[in-house]
């Protein structure tokens, strides 16, 4: 399957690739680049060093929107003007959601289910509290997740908007996120992509599909590093009228003049808040760049192979373990991920890490198999399904 793989090439331009370590949780955190260790020198030696304050004028300060076109070019579905760097997806959720709810007064619930990633729910209780709304929470199959009518279901005319996770990190369901969106549009409520398990990995349409926020974080699939910042979508049609809660200079028109009042600039500019994380957003261009030359679509039907075979091998090595898959067998339905399920895979994995093959636990009894496709081989994908067995056999 590796001498079949049209992108096998791409595997050898990661650090550490080479190491028998087998690495299943680029979903978590994705490998390095060799280029972006050749990039983080030199923008110390000869960017830093060299340019030192100036570099705002002559770069850093537009990082911020130029990464964010060329994300929204390669990996969104966006056109130009709707995508800005910065902060975590934590801190961007709760400027969306504001500005969401902010322009739909009068609106009293947030609907969301109950299977999102933590900081999702978190933040959407958090500001439920702070703004008198009332949560809508709707129960999902923790195997699948949030179908349309689900959607169609709860939401009406008080609902001012639907918060959605695009791929499901703990069973990889890919959301229907147009039709959730259409749902959510016929009543005139607004639509929260998280994209965090998605960009990168799943091709999307953010424009097409009518969404109108999205934000989602750049150290899983697009290998930003630990701790790179986030990125956040506003659909161009509600740019001059939305509004974000953090307001800082750097969102502000004409920064430098450090003017009395604050008065938003146009633009997605106005959804920074303060100083970009100049040095995060370096390692986030060189991956951009690696899936630009790759193709999304090349790149999602790796991913789709790499799940499909995963699921072959537990099916055929695990199952006697009675290990179940709990993730949508269809590809079409699910994202970069599989996870296998298991009573005691808590266990399985801490003995797993010790022996250097590194997937990650979720609870109930998830050992999650994460497949960044251009830096996973098919026989890492292997020796890794073939050690689960060997842990879950001398266990049993
Ligand atoms: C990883 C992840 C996050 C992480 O948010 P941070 O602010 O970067 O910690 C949020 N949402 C989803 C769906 C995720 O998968």
């Amino acid at each position: 399957m590796d001498d079949a793989d049209p992108l096998a090439g791409f595997r050898a331009r990661f650090v550490g690739t080479e190491s028998p370590l087998v690495y299943l949780d680029g979903n978590s955190l994705g490998r390095p680049l060799a280029a972006t260790a050749e990039r983080l020198r030199r923008f110390v030696e000869e960017e830093w060093a060299v340019r030192l304050i100036r570099g705002w004028d002559e770069r850093w300060f537009d990082l911020p929107l130029a990464l964010g076109d060329d994300l929204a070019r390669v990996c969104l579905g966006a056109a130009p003007g709707q995508v800005a760097v910065g902060d975590s997806t934590t801190v961007l959720l709760y400027k969306l959601m504001r500005a969401a709810v902010t322009a739909r007064p009068g609106r009293t619930e947030i609907v969301i289910d109950r299977d999102q990633f933590p900081t999702d729910r978190y933040v959407a209780m958090g500001i439920a509290d702070e703004c008198g709304m009332t949560l809508r929470w709707v129960d999902v199959d923790p195997t699948t997740g949030l179908t349309p009518d689900q959607v169609a279901e709860v939401v009406g005319e008080r609902t001012a908007l639907v918060v959605l996770n695009h791929v499901s990190y703990r069973s990889a369901w890919l959301a229907d996120t147009a039709a959730i969106t259409r749902a959510a549009h016929d009543v005139g409520a607004l639509v929260l992509l998280d994209m965090c398990h998605s960009a990168g990995v799943v091709p999307s349409e953010l424009d097409a599909w009518g969404v109108d926020l999205a934000a989602g974080c750049t150290y899983k699939y697009l290998n930003g590093g630990p701790g790179s910042p986030a990125f956040c979508y506003v659909a161009a049609r509600h740019l001059e009228t939305f509004t974000q809660p953090i307001q800082g200079w750097m969102g502000n028109t004409d920064p430098f003049r450090m003017g009395p009042d604050y008065v938003p600039v146009e633009g997605i500019r106005r959804f920074l808040s303060g100083t970009p994380a100049v040095v995060g957003m370096l390692a986030i261009q060189d991956m951009v760049g690696l899936v630009e030359e790759a193709g999304l679509h090349a790149v999602r039907r790796k991913s789709e192979q790499l799940t499909a075979h995963a699921v072959d091998l537990a099916d055929k090595h695990l199952a006697v373990y009675d290990v179940e898959v709990a993730s949508p067998r269809d590809p079409e339905l699910r994202g970069g991920h599989i996870t296998l399920s298991h009573p005691r895979m808590q266990e399985v994995v801490a003995t797993l890490w010790e022996r250097d093959v590194i997937p990650d636990y979720r609870d109930p009894g998830g050992l999650r198999v994460g497949l960044s496709p251009l830096s996973t081989s098919y026989d890492e994908l292997e020796r890794g399904i073939l050690a689960v067995g060997e842990v879950l056999g001398a266990l049993a």
